[in-house]
């Protein structure tokens, strides 16, 4: 028997029976987990340096890093904030170190320090830890009498507790158990991923990065029925878009600006099957009407020059040259005697670079899956179930996911903190 039992032993279940045990240590706490190992994600996470939360403390700004939960995480960060998440570790003997893009890491670079921390809190607080102890039901010990506790069975035992918390990430087999609770699931759908795309202009230069707004608009199979004004407008409409570092790789386009879109575009470009169309402006800082001008007055100040030998504007070189051979310019071609044609295509290139995305990868340094229980059904002040009394949650099993770079750690902890403040009161 014990008074709160958590199921899944990652991030949000550690974080949360520690939580629960510091804050009252009369509750006797268990953490099942169904592999061998505790902790498996937290150990490969951040390229195995483990990204543990991001260097922005103030809660209506960091919500902004969530495409799913942006609202209902406001409230909690205000309790419980990135700040908080580095007091804990520093507290706990792990000095952590804030890197150029935000991205907080131990100083260590290596995972194994947060798990190290984790494992010795468990232990100096006498939480229970039991591997291989898959849950496969959870029901109310007594039906229509919550407060009597609940059993949770796995293959060997049944146990018996006041209290439960989920916390056992995108796993389907526990969101059939809730859905038969009677929670509603959000089907799930990849989030941070990459971009699969063979072009000439970017298969021979892998490595080159910079900065650029990516577009994805209405696809046109989707106005073939418009007229060709009101086509022209929905395309002008864009269904998402991202600004920031583009890196290109060996399979397409990957780097910050891709991975938010990825993010924000989760299920919509789930349900286009991964195939579509992105727009890169490589001039982000620039008008799109005003690269024209620019051009057309490089003619009159460098008519000798050729033009695929002058970089003129910011961007990367080996791009560049890319750029304006699919701007129909050959090497031989100087600004002088560029046709007013050739100009606008390179200004396009520049500014409407269309791309087609055939397929995604995953982005190895951190991959998260959007979807899981119904934000509607989560009290946000206590992350207990609003459909089954003394059902808790925390961590990635809710439909709260981030883009990358350690906002998806800081919602497990914060989920972890609340969810145990909310017990250990109660208790
Ligand atoms: C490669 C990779 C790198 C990442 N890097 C980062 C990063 O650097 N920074 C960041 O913020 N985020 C990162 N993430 C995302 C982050 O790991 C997750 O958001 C986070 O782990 C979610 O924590 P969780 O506890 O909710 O779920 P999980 O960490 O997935 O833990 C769930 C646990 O529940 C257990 N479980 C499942 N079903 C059962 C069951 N029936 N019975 C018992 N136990 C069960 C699982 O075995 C698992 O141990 C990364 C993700 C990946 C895949």
């Amino acid at each position: 028997m014990f008074d709160v039992i958590i199921i899944g032993g990652g991030a949000a279940g550690f974080f949360t029976a520690i939580q629960i045990a510091e804050q009252n240590s009369d509750l006797k706490v268990a953490i099942l987990e169904r592999g061998k190992t505790v902790l498996a994600k937290v150990k490969v996470s951040g390229g195995g340096r483990c990204n543990v939360t991001h260097a922005e403390f103030n809660p209506a700004d960091l919500v902004l890093n969530y495409p799913r939960g942006e609202k209902e995480l406001l409230g909690p960060f205000h309790t419980f904030c990135t700040g908080d998440t580095m007091a804990f570790f520093e507290e706990r003997g792990v000095p952590l170190k804030i890197e150029e893009d935000g991205r907080i890491f131990p100083q260590s670079d290596s995972s194994q320090s947060i798990i190290d921390c984790f494992i010795n809190e468990t232990e100096r607080l006498g939480i229970k830890v039991m591997k291989l102890c898959p849950v496969s039901n959870i029901s109310y010990a007594v039906t229509d009498n919550p407060d009597l506790g609940f059993l949770v069975t796995t293959p060997k035992k049944e146990f018996q507790t006041k209290k439960v918390v989920v916390a056992t990430g995108s796993n389907p087999k526990i969101w059939n158990l809730l859905e038969g609770l009677g929670h509603t699931i959000i089907p799930p759908v990849p989030s941070l991923f990459t971009f699969n795309i063979k072009d000439s202009r970017i298969t021979d230069i892998p490595g080159v990065s910079t900065t650029a707004r990516v577009t994805v608009f209405a696809s046109k199979s989707n106005t073939t029925e418009l007229s060709s004004k009101i086509k022209t407008a929905v395309r002008k409409k864009p269904l998402l878009e991202a600004e920031g570092p583009l890196l290109i790789t060996h399979w397409g386009m990957s780097g910050p600006a891709i991975l938010k879109l990825s993010a924000w575009g989760a299920t919509l470009l789930h349900s286009k099957n991964y195939q579509f169309v992105v727009q890169v402006n490589w001039l982000p800082d620039m008008v799109p009407g005003a690269v024209l001008e620019y051009l057309s007055s490089v003619k009159e100040t460098d008519p000798k020059k050729t033009i695929l030998r002058t970089k003129i504007l910011d961007i990367p070189r080996r791009l560049w040259v890319n750029l304006v051979k699919a701007a129909d310019i050959d090497e031989t071609v100087k600004w002088a005697g560029a046709t007013k044609t050739q100009l606008q295509n390179l200004a396009d290139q520049l500014t409407e670079s269309e791309f087609s995305v055939n397929g995604k990868s995953t982005f190895k340094e951190e991959f998260v899956t959007a979807g899981g229980i119904d934000l509607k059904e989560v009290n946000f002040k206590t992350y207990e179930s609003k459909i089954a009394k003394n059902l808790y949650f925390a961590g990635e099993v809710i439909n709260v996911d981030a883009i990358t770079g350690g906002f998806n750690f800081q919602n497990a902890w914060t989920g972890g903190f609340m969810a145990a403040q909310a017990i250990s009161k109660l208790g």
